[in-house]
């Protein structure tokens, strides 16, 4: 057709890429370390107990399946907001707190960068350099300039926090900044309470728009801990949008559970946002769909259920702990040469391992154990059973 004629392959996705190659790979050693899910000590991506006892309480409704709300089912909301901002918090008390369900993580993004443009349309984005790949082409295809700001340190493997700080002082006032909350993909680095004070601080006396990313709440070090720097920054007052995303906490991928949450000034503030926030989810897909925000609703809001949930949530932290100690104090024996020390101190899924692209390249042609060229490994694809090889073949290349 004259109209596809002359269009281009796009790019292929690299994170994809390295699947595609794991799969067709026939030796049955092989690791892919280049995911981005928690997989258990089995090899196995978790189906989380809560999970099935919630469903099985909905199954047993057998309730018809309606249109949900444009903002999502009002129960989901109440306990994504209380979860996120605190439900003691001034901001949910004071009811200045906006909560929209989203498609996940990656709808809340969208909602809240759509949304943006439309507050803000001459605002450029900052991201950090690096950042989860989507998060460009979702602001740009927002409409949004996407610029960079310094964060991790290859020389120390950390943050280049003074790099970061500088350009949140020098950024033009009005600015989007993008934060994640906690366990920051890819790398792993994430800030000290000290050093989020001095961004805090930094970000509210410049008049610039924080917007935090949380896709691995209580991956890092717990729900509450690692929720204390949306507390902190709704404290301090002022715009703060909040994309949050529960397929990583409750292993529910493909149901596409998220929300963004906005804090305003005052209740009436408050509404008159999320008047309009509808209007951005009433023309890019209606209303979400239900299923997912059921079950976590149900989930966070039955007492028993939300134990185990929390239980469980504290089980893939304390393995994905393990596995960076393990792959810690392995190392330091097969190569004592080499300090891999930072890898105990990154938090959540990702580690940026410090391996190069040749490295990884070895690690791929001669080992079969896949990682992203960056040298990103997924820790949760560690286990007691592959470890050993994983660390006899990094141990080989480095
Ligand atoms: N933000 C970050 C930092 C992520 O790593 C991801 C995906 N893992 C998302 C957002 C998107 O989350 P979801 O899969 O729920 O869309």
């Amino acid at each position: 057709s004259p109209l596809f004629s002359a269009i281009e392959m796009a790019p292929r996705d690299p994170i994809l890429g390295i699947t595609e190659a794991y799969n067709a790979d026939q030796n049955p050693a092989k690791v892919n370390l280049g995911v981005g899910v928690y997989y258990d000590d089995n090899g196995k991506v978790p189906l989380l107990e809560c999970v099935k006892k919630a469903e099985a309480i909905l199954i047993e409704k057998y309730a018809p399946r309606t249109y949900l709300p444009i903002e999502g089912l009002a129960a989901y909301d109440r306990a994504v907001q209380d979860l996120v901002f605190g439900a003691d918090s001034a901001v949910v008390k004071e009811k200045r707190a906006v909560t929209a369900q989203a498609i996940g993580g990656t709808g809340a993004l969208k909602l809240g960068a759509d949304f943006l443009k439309r507050l803000a349309p001459d605002s450029e984005v900052w991201i950090s350099d690096p950042s989860w790949e989507n998060h460009r082409a979702l602001f740009e295809s927002a409409g949004f300039k996407v610029n960079a700001y310094p964060y991790y340190d290859a020389a120390t493997r950390g943050v280049n926090f003074a790099g970061m700080l500088n350009a949140l002082q020098t950024m033009p006032a009005g600015s989007i900044v993008l934060l994640h909350a906690c366990c920051h993909n890819p790398t792993g680095a994430d800030l000290t309470n000290e050093q989020w004070t001095q961004v805090i601080e930094a970000v509210t006396s410049r008049g610039l728009i924080p917007f935090l990313d949380m896709a691995y709440q209580g991956f890092g070090d717990g729900i509450e801990a690692d929720g204390q720097v949306v507390r902190r920054f709704a404290e301090a007052g002022g715009a703060l949008f909040v994309s949050n995303s529960f397929s990583k906490s409750f292993s529910l991928y493909g149901e596409r559970v998220g929300a963004l949450n906005i804090a305003a000034s005052s209740a009436e503030e408050a509404s008159r946002v999320m008047s309009q926030l509808k209007r951005v989810i009433r023309t890019n897909y209606s209303n979400p769909p239900s299923h997912g925000g059921q079950v976590v609703a149900t989930v966070l809001a039955t007492p028993e259920l939300r134990q185990l949930w929390e239980d469980e949530l504290a089980g893939m932290r304390v393995r994905i702990r393990e596995m960076r100690n393990a792959f810690v104090s392995k190392l330091k024996t097969k190569a004592p040469a080499q300090n891999f020390d930072f890898v105990i101190q990154q938090r959540g899924m990702f580690s940026y391992s410090g391996l190069s692209k040749e490295q990884v390249g070895q690690l791929r042609d001669k080992h079969s154990i896949y990682a992203v060229d960056t040298g990103r490994i997924c820790v949760a694809a560690l286990n007691s059973k592959n470890i050993d090889g994983v660390i006899d073949a990094i141990a080989s290349v480095l």
